[in-house]
């Protein structure tokens, strides 16, 4: 069995308990032969990163629990000169051995500089690399790993491979820098895109208008694409062309339509702004 993971950046709260949770599993906690113990400092198997795009007051921070990729050709083990000192599992799990690790060779820390992640930590006191191990210990009980289940968030979906990229598929996930070769097993929803986003209120009210139709039109190939707005007036449209000019509609039954031409995606996040609908009048 081969696992995968899915992570859902757009639920995550913010709230650092996967990173606890971590620490709580393996600081002064060894699970030989897979891992030593974690130091209660400078490690952090798991982290939160938080991106943030956008200009003030239309910012949109992204955060990004990034830890090993558990990769299918992992750069690590290609940097590292001792062999079977980092190895993958029959499951596809990324290891670095704790007793064969620690040999002394390795003073120019070669495996922390091959991942291209930065996910690899050395331990100047015991003199080996460590990262995550995905638990491997607690899938051998039948267990989710630590930082999974203490997710309030549902940010983490973890499973078999074939099951897992049934739903990458599905919900449009993709990993991070493909352009590593390195075939990542883990996958993200939400990563930053280029991207569109308004809101939409009432000229007078100024209250919020959900379910307006809102469509917008790339210039120069003429594809469109359109959602509605959610209960509070947003919209949102990621994934678009960097540099491209589109053009926006906006229609809500009860209202003028509005529209507003030539929006240049000259930056990540683009945010419009309140637009505001006028009361259609009545005939
Ligand atoms: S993410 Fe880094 S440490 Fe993990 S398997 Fe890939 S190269 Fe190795
Ligand atoms: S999977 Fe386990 S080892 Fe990896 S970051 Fe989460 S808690 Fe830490
Ligand atoms: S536990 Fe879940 S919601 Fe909380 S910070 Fe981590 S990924 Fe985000």
């Amino acid at each position: 069995m081969k696992y995968a993971l899915l992570i859902d950046v757009n639920r995550c709260s913010i709230c650092f308990a996967c990173e606890v949770a971590c620490k709580d599993e393996f600081v002064g906690n060894a699970y030989p032969p897979y891992s030593a113990t974690q130091p209660d400092v400078e490690q952090e198997w798991i982290k939160l990163q938080e991106f943030e795009k956008g200009k003030y007051p239309y910012v949109k921070v992204y955060p990004i629990p990034l830890l090993c990729m558990h990769c299918e050709n992992p750069p690590c083990i290609k940097a590292c000169p001792v062999p079977g000192a980092i190895y993958k599992t029959e499951d596809s799990v990324v290891i670095i051995d704790p007793k064969k690790c620690d040999t002394g060779e390795c003073s120019t820390k070669p495996c922390v500089k091959g991942c291209p992640w930065g996910v690899i930590f050395f331990n100047e006191e015991s003199n080996i690399s460590q990262k995550c191990t995905l638990c491997i210990h607690r899938l051998k009980e039948g267990q989710e790993p630590a930082c999974f289940d203490a997710c309030p968030s549902g940010v983490f979906l973890f499973g078999e491979e074939s099951e897992i990229l049934k739903e990458v598929k599905k919900r449009g996930a993709r990993p991070m820098n493909p352009e590593y070769e390195a075939g990542p097993r883990v996958y993200y929803i939400g990563l930053p895109s280029v991207t569109l986003a308004g809101h939409i209120i009432g000229e007078q009210s100024l209250m919020d208008i959900p379910d307006a139709k809102v469509a917008i039109t790339e210039k120069k190939s003429g594809s469109a694409v359109s959602c509605k707005s959610d209960i509070s007036g947003n919209f949102v449209f990621e994934n678009l062309k960097a540099g491209a000019t589109y053009s926006v509609d906006v229609q809500c039954r009860g209202y003028k339509p509005k529209t507003i031409g030539n929006v240049k995606l000259d930056i990540e996040y683009k945010h419009l702004g309140d637009l505001k609908l006028a009361k259609a009048t009545k005939k």
